[in-house]
Formats: structure tokens, sequence, C-alpha cells
């Protein structure tokens, strides 16, 4: 019998994502490090094979192509015959950063308010190429990762779903009431009504609407997507009973995604994804970790 546990990380080639290899593999988990480019992955899994990893492997994996997705899946079948831990980690910020010593100074990331909105235009702008690629990334590209995954993650003692969301995706941040509490409640919210949302959100970020009708003024397509990914991790809890599926923010981590700000190293960013992912059988699900405690979304 397969006695042991395997997990797939997606983006695994760094920042949080590759810790998350790391300590899992520390953990005695067989990983499967994924990366969109599959000569830097592959050099990475190398390198952590010659000091001393040797339980991680490679696989490509963009998590916005749909061919990318069936052949990892095709070989953690052949491999692995069964999925343990699927940590969603891979993310876009949909922005470019225009001032990097301004964004660097903490104007940028961690101060980001709508109040101050009209201040940062200097220092990150968000076109709606960025906006409708990160929406596709951290929503679509997540929950075309997790379908696919899901009959061998069926095949699993244990199975768990890690989706790394970010305080961002707070639904504090979303300022129509209406949304803000239907997304809350969850009460009739269905996939459906999610890719709904995200539609109309971007469709109200082309027409110029985001403050008429209550959406985050800064980072906004992020904000949304990572509250959207929130929504689907309760759908998927309430429709698979026998998986613990959660979502967990890392943190403020120094990383490329932060250009390099933050409070934390990714080795410590990856403690809480690592900790979920970990969870005994008897572990909530469909929960909002922000770093090790259980949040309300
Ligand atoms: P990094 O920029 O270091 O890592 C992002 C990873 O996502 C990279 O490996 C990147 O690959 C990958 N990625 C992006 N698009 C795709 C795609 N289409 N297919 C596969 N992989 C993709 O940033 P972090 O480590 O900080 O980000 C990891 C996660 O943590 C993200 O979900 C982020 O939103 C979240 N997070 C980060 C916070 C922080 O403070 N840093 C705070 C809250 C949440 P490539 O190298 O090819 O670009």
């Amino acid at each position: 019998g397969a006695n042991f546990r395997c997990a797939l990380v997606t983006g695994g080639n760094k920042g949080i994502g590759f810790e998350t290899c790391r300590q899992l593999a520390s953990n005695g988990i067989k990983v499967i490090l994924t990366d969109r480019d599959e000569s830097f992955g592959a050099k990475i899994v190398q390198q952590l094979n010659v000091s001393g990893y040797l339980d991680v492997v490679f696989h490509q994996l963009d998590i916005t192509d749909p061919t990318s997705i069936t052949r990892a899946v095709d070989f953690v079948k052949t491999h692995f015959k069964k999925l343990d831990i699927l940590v969603n980690n891979a993310g876009h910020m949909g922005i470019t950063i225009v001032n990097e010593e301004k964004f660097r100074a903490g104007d940028g990331f961690v101060q980001v308010s709508d109040e101050k909105a009209h201040l940062l235009n200097d220092i990150l702008r968000q076109s709606y190429e960025l906006a409708e690629e990160c929406i596709k990334t951290n929503y679509y590209g997540t929950k075309a990762v997790t379908k696919a995954f899901l009959p061998l993650l069926q095949l699993s003692k244990s199975p768990r779903i890690v989706n790394i969301t970010s305080f961002y995706g707070e639904l504090l941040f979303i300022h129509n009431d209406n949304l803000r509490n239907e997304l809350r409640d969850m009460k009739n919210v269905t996939e459906e009504r999610v890719d709904e949302i995200t539609g109309w959100f971007l469709r109200d970020l082309k027409a110029g609407k985001l403050e008429e009708n209550g959406w985050p003024l800064t980072v906004s397509a992020y904000k949304v997507s990572k509250a959207a990914i929130n929504a689907y991790t309760r759908l998927m809890a309430e429709e698979y009973p026998n998986m613990l599926i959660n979502c967990v923010h890392p943190g403020y981590v120094i990383t490329d995604m932060s250009a390099q700000t933050g409070f934390i190293t990714p080795e410590e960013g990856a403690k809480a994804p690592v900790m979920v992912a970990l969870l005994p059988n008897d572990g909530p699900s469909g929960k909002y970790f922000s770093q090790l405690q259980i949040t309300p979304f």
C-alpha cells in the first residue's frame, strides 16, 4: 500500500511556494514542486536534491494553461497514484509598480487604503489587461487546478487543499454593503455567482465604475480575486466534507511579489501554509487562517 503522503505546490520555484515545498519535504512529505518555467523549476529541484531533499520532484505547471494542468495530473497519477495535499500558491498581483523607491518606503503595499487611492497613481498602476490576468490566474487558474486534481485527492486517506490567499482578500475591502454581506454570509452564493461577481468587477473597472459600485480602489483585481477564492474555498469545503479545504494569509512576506518589502522571510511565511497542509484529520475546514489564527472572512 501507498504509505506515504504527497503534496503538489503551484508556483514552487520561489518565494512562499518554494519554502512551502522545502518545509513539507522536511516533514517527510513527497513533494511535486511545480513551476510554469520548465528549465528554471527543474534546476531548483536539482539543487534541493543535492542539498539532501531527495523526495522533491519537478513538474511543469502553468495554472492558466489547461493542457499543462492535464499533463501535471497525468504525471501525479502515474508516479503517485493519488494526491494528499494540494497547495494553490501561484499568484499574480495585477499591478505594475511605477516607483519602486516610493513603494519600498512603505507607501505602496502596507498602507494601501482606498481613501488614499488618488495619491498612489505615481506608485502603482493597474491596467485592465493586468487586472484580467490577475483574476484569470488567482481565481480561475486556482479553480481549474483544484477541479483537475479532485479525483486524485479523493483517493487520499487525508485530503487537504490549501489556498494561499491574502489579507487583501478580506471583505473589509469591499465597500458595497450588499456584496460584502452576500460574501460574508454565503447563503445563496454558488460558484456561478462568484464567477459572475468577478465578471461584474472587470466590467466596472473598464467602465470606470469602481468607486460608484463600492469595489476596492487600489490593487483592486488582486483584492477581488482573493475574496473570490476565499468564497470558493467555503463552497468547496461544504461540497467535499471528507476533505480539509482552507485558505491562508501567509503574512506580509519579503518576496518578488512584494518587491522585496515585507515583515517576514519566506521561511517564516511558509509556516502557516505548511501548518494548514498538515492539519490532523479532525482539523477545521472552510476556514480562513490569518497566519496561524482562524479569522473571520
Ligand atoms: P512570488 O512572486 O515570489 O511568487 C509567485 C509565484 O506564482 C511564482 O512562482 C510565479 O511564477 C507563480 N505564478 C504566477 N503566475 C503563474 C501561473 N500562471 N502558473 C504558475 N505559476 C504562476 O510571490 P509570493 O511568494 O509572495 O506569492 C505566493 C502567494 O502568496 C501568492 O498567491 C500571493 O498572492 C500570496 N501572498 C503573498 C504575500 C506577500 O506579502 N508576499 C501576502 C499575501 C499573500 P513565475 O516565477 O514564473 O512568475
